[in-house]
């Protein structure tokens, strides 16, 4: 088991660069995906890419609902529909902004012994996939939010916090107020659309 320790300085040049396609699938790719598990679960997160943690090649991990996915030289071959929903970044920690992205994807790729597999994927999983692999060409999710003014701190972020410890009852008690006015309160951008709608997201979903 390997943590590795993600960027996130938004200069960073590996976090900022194209990453390279990955050639031969062999053990140092399968340690890197593992590497990417671990990572990925302490922080925690539900998606990760090579380039978080420094490594400049185009592989991805997600973890949702119970899920695990690997993915080397991942790319999407098919989309539709388009929704705009809150999101976060690991290697941007504590910010979130609306990002306007694709309900259905179909990824195609290869696993972790090189066989080629194809994935399709909605709703939030769909984001989860599309935001990890705009991370292997240098883009991060602020990027692609259009009104800068929409972009937010969100005071704590889930790592360490016990289940219903206070930064939880705050957050929920945030959110709560957020999807039942509709508008954002006490962060100076009162009147705000809510872009999540009904949906409650669970602290650790927003870490991509
Ligand atoms: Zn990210």
């Amino acid at each position: 088991m390997a943590i590795r320790q993600i960027i996130t300085d938004q200069d960073h040049k590996v976090l900022r660069g194209k990453a390279k396609r990955v050639g031969r699938i062999d053990d140092s790719t399968r340690q890197l995906i593992d590497d990417l598990f671990d990572t990925m679960r302490v922080a925690p997160g539900v998606g990760l890419a090579a380039p978080q943690i420094g490594v400049p090649l185009r592989v991805i991990v997600v973890e949702y609902e119970g899920q695990r996915y690997a993915f080397i030289n991942p790319e999407i071959v098919k989309q539709s529909g388009q929704v705009t929903d809150e999101e976060g970044c690991l290697s941007a920690p504590h910010w979130q902004g609306p990002v306007t992205r694709a309900t259905h994807v179909t990824l195609k790729g290869r696993d972790r012994d090189g066989k080629e597999v194809r994935v399709k994927a909605e709703g939030w999983l769909a984001r989860i996939f599309q935001h990890e692999i705009d991370h292997l060409g240098g883009t991060l999710f602020l990027d692609l939010v259009q009104d800068r003014s929409l972009i937010h701190w969100v005071e704590s972020d889930a790592s360490g916090e016990a289940e219903g410890g206070e930064g939880d009852v705050a957050r929920s008690a945030r959110r709560r107020a957020r999807d039942t006015n509709g508008a954002a309160t006490g962060d100076g951008q009162q009147g705000r659309p809510s872009p999540r709608g009904q949906r409650a997201l669970k602290p650790q979903e927003a870490e991509l």
